[in-house]
């Protein structure tokens, strides 16, 4: 078993106030990999203020400098990318292969920031005509201050280099709270901010829950921009906590997201990318294209085609090479994803996926396609969070673009289609922040991720994460003779 781990402050591990310890699981062996401690707000206060001191230097350093310390986490990552992968794997559950991948599009996120930190800093001062003879305006990018980041257990290593790489970049200091539920492979960056040489207090790290930190954190005046990813109810209570000081913030919601298969689709990759869509972390993505909605013509097919695919799965150890199936991130999940199965049983369900084999031990939950849903029913509206699709038939592409978009949350969505004219076509009416045509979810650092409507307010990634760390400033005088 780990460690106790409990605050990283100005580039030193602090032992919290509180006396109370959380227990980190294995989802899968059921057995304790560690500790946290739960946090107090005492420990916000110390980080905040070590935030703070470091804020003038970090600020002042030239971009490009900042750049290379994130270039040199980036190497830290890499160095140790077997070891954070088979960790993530065990604390989430998730097959080593998908930990691996979170670990390279982590080390990529850190590498692209570092080459927008050296682009920061070119651009700095660009002249800009005001229209005035003798006059010209100039235009400066500062950072926004002390940025306080909150993430939640999915996708651990990913979720907080969406925000990090880019706060750092402009020229925040930090105060992170991973997830109390899977915040064992964050720990190791707080070695890795020592060795990329990065001054006292510019990443500060805390460890705890929401009650312990992450309320006290967003509720802190001494953050000035607040950046957070994980569920709707504690989204808006973030947003309330920036309210207080009028201060910014990011977020990074839930999701129903659909999956439209036109009549005309190749089966096969239509099967793939539901399967990917619903069934890649066991279901437990805020992007899952969990409500299917496929034409008449092609439903009992793709019907089969996925509940065999979802029977051919194969269930295990995560860490085992192989395994496609991992368990749940703990029990409190499994329960939730079960009350839903149990659910769709009172309503009437219809489901003809055959169970594979599971294993006798871990959180896990066998992935299901209920057919024909209503959409009255909790299961077509709420996000599960698990390895649950829901599916209906329509006769139209209008007809599915209206029942995809008649949904609370807009984060993202997938068109397979035989044309990709028409995919384009539908695409571009659905409302969500990222649609991925006959392609897989991909989310590269250069592109962009965040959602419309309840999924959240802003973006992640590319241009556009680096500018919710920063503000702009323009400066008009004359211009010298
Ligand atoms: P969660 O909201 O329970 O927790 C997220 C983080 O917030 C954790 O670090 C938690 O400790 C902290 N927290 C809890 N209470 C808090 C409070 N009062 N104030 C401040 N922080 C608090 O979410 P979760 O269960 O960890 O993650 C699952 C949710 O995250 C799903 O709804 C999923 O859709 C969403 N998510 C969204 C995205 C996205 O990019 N849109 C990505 C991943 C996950």
């Amino acid at each position: 078993m780990d460690s106790l781990h409990e605050q990283f402050i100005d580039n030193q591990w602090i032992t919290s106030r509180s006396d109370i310890r959380l227990a980190i699981i294995d989802p899968y062996r059921e057995t304790p990999l560690g500790e946290i401690t739960r946090g107090d707000p005492s420990d916000v206060e110390a980080a905040v203020s070590a935030a703070r001191r470091a804020l003038p230097g970090w600020r002042a350093t030239p971009a490009a400098q900042r750049g290379e310390r994130l270039v040199a986490i980036a190497a830290g990552l890499e160095r140790r990318r077997e070891t954070l992968a088979s960790l993530s794997s065990r604390n989430n559950g998730k097959p080593l292969n998908e930990a691996r991948q979170d670990l390279d599009d982590a080390i990529d996120c850190y590498r692209y920031y570092a080459e927008a930190a050296a682009a920061l800093g070119e651009r700095q001062g660009r002249r800009e005509d005001v229209g005035q003879p003798g006059l010209a305006a100039y235009r400066y990018w500062e950072p926004v201050g002390v940025a306080g980041l909150i993430t939640p257990w999915n996708f651990p290593m990913v979720s907080s280099a969406w925000k990090l790489a880019p706060a750092l970049a402009a020229g925040c200091t930090v105060v992170f709270k991973p997830s109390e539920v899977v915040p064992l492979p964050e720990q190791a960056l707080c070695e890795i901010v020592l060795e990329a040489g990065l001054p006292p207090g510019v990443f500060n790290l805390l460890n705890g829950d929401g009650q312990g930190i992450g309320a006290p954190l967003s509720q802190h005046p001494g953050i000035d921009k607040l950046s957070f990813t994980g569920s709707n109810p504690v989204g808006e209570a973030v947003m309330r906590a920036a309210a207080s000081g009028v201060r910014p913030v990011s977020l990074e919601l839930g999701g129903k997201s659909p999956i439209v298969v036109t009549e005309d689709a190749d089966l096969t990759l239509a099967r793939d990318l539901v399967i990917a869509g619903i069934c890649y972390n066991a279901g437990q993505m805020c992007s899952a294209t969990s409500r299917l909605i496929v034409h008449e013509r092609l439903a009992d097919r793709l019907y089969a085609a996925v509940d065999d695919a979802m029977a051919e799965l194969l269930p295990g150890d995560p860490l085992m090479e192989g395994i496609t199936l991992g368990p749940l991130v703990n029990t409190s999940q499994q329960e939730r994803v079960n009350r839903y199965l149990a659910q769709a049983e009172a309503e009437g369900l219809h489901s003809e996926t055959p169970t594979p084999p599971m294993p006798e031990r871990g959180c896990f939950v066998s992935p299901r396609l209920y057919r024909d849903v209503p959409t009255t029913s909790q299961l077509w509206r709420e996000e599960i969070f698990g390895p649950v699709l829901c599916a209906r038939r329509v006769t139209s592409d209008e007809e599915a673009i209206s029942l995809a978009n008649d949904c609370d949350y807009g984060l993202a969505a997938t068109v397979v289609s035989g044309d990709l004219n028409r995919a384009d076509a539908i695409a571009r009416r659905l409302e969500a922040g990222n649609v991925w045509c006959n392609s897989d979810q991909l989310a590269p650092p250069q592109g962009n991720w965040g959602g419309m409507k309840r999924s959240g307010i802003g973006r992640e990634l590319g241009q556009e994460g680096l500018e919710a760390y920063l503000e702009t400033k323009r400066i008009t005088r004359p211009v010298p003779r």
